[in-house]
Order: C-alpha cells, then sequence, then structure tokens
C-alpha cells in the first residue's frame, strides 16, 4: 500500500478543481478501483477472482446461445458464490458520492463506467452508461429492453421477452459478446463533447472504455486522474491525484465547491 506521503496533496486537488471549473464539458471514466473500495472483490490482480478461479471462458456470449436453458441453470446456481455475495451487500462508497454531488452540481455531465454492481445508482448519480451492464438487470437480446430481475420469472428456463419474446440474458456483458449499441451509442455522443474526462479508480486498459478518455485527451481535452496506483494511462493524464477514489473525489468535489462559493462572494 502507498503510504499517505504518496497521496494527493492540497494543492494538486486545487489545479484539478480549477481545471474542471475551467472544463465546459466534464465526464467521468469509472472501474474497478470504486467497486474495491465498497467491498467487491476486483477481476484482475492480486486478490481478484479471475486470478484465484482462472479466467472466465473468452466465448462466454457463444456458450450461453448454444445452451440457453443451462446458462442460466448455471446462472441461478451462482447467485450466492465470492463474487454474487458481495454486490449484494455492497453500498456506495464516498468516491461514488462525490461524483453523483459532481453531477448535482451541473458540472459531471454524463459518466462511464465498467462497474456493474450499481453503486453509481444507488448514490443518486442520473446521467451514466454502465458499458459492461449491471448485474441487477435482465436484458433482452432482440430489442434491447432491460428489465429488473425480480420482474422476470424464472419458472421456466431460459426465460423470454415481455415484450417481443425475445431470448433474455443478465444485462452483464459476457466476453465474445458486443457492448449493447444503445449503451455504446451515449458513450460515443458524450465523450465526442467532452472536454475533460475524470478518470478515476481504472487503469483505464480495458478498450472501448480506455479509448473514450484517450481520444479526449488527443483532441486536446485533459485528463485527470484519480486513483490508488500509477497506471498506463498516467502518462496521458495532465493531473494525477494518488489515493483512495473514496478519499480523492470528496476532496476533489469539496475544492470545487469552496472554489464557486468564492467567486460568487
Ligand atoms: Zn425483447
Amino acid at each position: 500500500m502507498p503510504s499517505s506521503s504518496q497521496n494527493a496533496t492540497d494543492a494538486e486537488i486545487l489545479a484539478a478543481a480549477r481545471m474542471i471549473l475551467e472544463a465546459h464539458y466534464v465526464i467521468a471514466l469509472t472501474g474497478a478501483g470504486l467497486s474495491v473500495e465498497s467491498g467487491i472483490p476486483p477481476f484482475r490482480g492480486p486478490g481478484g477472482l479471475w486470478t484465484k478461479y482462472g479466467e472466465p471462458p473468452m466465448n462466454g456470449y457463444q456458450i450461453f446461445l448454444a445452451d440457453p436453458k443451462k446458462a442460466w441453470e448455471d446462472r441461478i446456481r451462482r447467485q450466492n458464490d465470492e463474487l454474487w455475495g458481495p454486490l449484494k451487500v455492497a453500498k456506495p462508497n464516498a468516491g461514488h458520492t462525490a461524483l453523483a454531488e459532481l453531477e448535482e452540481m451541473g458540472l459531471l455531465r454524463f459518466l462511464i463506467t465498467q462497474n456493474v454492481d450499481d453503486l453509481h445508482r444507488q448514490a443518486g448519480h442520473s446521467a451514466l452508461a454502465e458499458i459492461h451492464g449491471n448485474w441487477k438487470l435482465i436484458r433482452c437480446i432482440e430489442c434491447g429492453r432491460r428489465f429488473r430481475g425480480e420482474d422476470i420469472r424464472l419458472e421456466v428456463l431460459p426465460p423470454t421477452c415481455p415484450r417481443c419474446e425475445g431470448l433474455l440474458k443478465g444485462d452483464t456483458v459476457a466476453f465474445g459478446e458486443p457492448i449493447p449499441p444503445d449503451v455504446l451509442e451515449q458513450c460515443v455522443e458524450h465523450s465526442a463533447r467532452a472536454d475533460l474526462v475524470i478518470v478515476a479508480g481504472t487503469s483505464a486498459t480495458v478498450y472501448p472504455a480506455a479509448g473514450f478518455a484517450l481520444e479526449v485527451k488527443q483532441r486536446g481535452g485533459k485528463l485527470i486522474e484519480a486513483n490508488l496506483y500509477e497506471s498506463e494511462i498516467t502518462r496521458a493524464c495532465d493531473i494525477s491525484l494518488r489515493g483512495a477514489t473514496g478519499e480523492v473525489l470528496p476532496r476533489l468535489t469539496a475544492a470545487i465547491s469552496d472554489l464557486r462559493k468564492a467567486r460568487l462572494s
């Protein structure tokens, strides 16, 4: 663990706050770091579920399509395992709340998350795209409509769409499955307008999510990173705020709020 001396200084926080206030269209890209701070184990890296149990098959979507009944039976059996258990009890942390506050202040226009845990929504965030889906939702692979898990009957497997009778699948995007087009479209639209991206809790190495941040940078926009560790995206960032997102993001939101009050007075 990095020592506290490596954490973002007040001067760095203030510089980031100023940069955000000067930007015209701010979006955020978030990843596993935020979830980990809410007690959800990561997939990759030390202690990661895939590190422990092996990576899931790279053709998970094709396996689902080949035998959706069996895939649904497996899904129901897994409801209490090491991933699903923490998801059920996880609560948003101070990092999620800080980002929701930035949205509430009218400064954060859109959030792209790679997390499936629903915690940004639970924190009150409304303009967001869950690029890898949401574990609480079920999606029709024909018409793309999403349903809450509790609204879908599972007596007959696989369940079908109440609207179009298409095949239903968990909303979380499997390996080999295309990112749902509605989500991808929103990400493209908002990142095309953005001139600043807050990259929080992610090394931004997984595509297409990483591409949205880098594209903004290539167009002359700014990147502000909030992450416990240095990562591959650090070099591309204008300001790196080192530290837990649950610590750094609330400091950033508070600094922005103070600057705004000072300007108004
Ligand atoms: Zn449908």
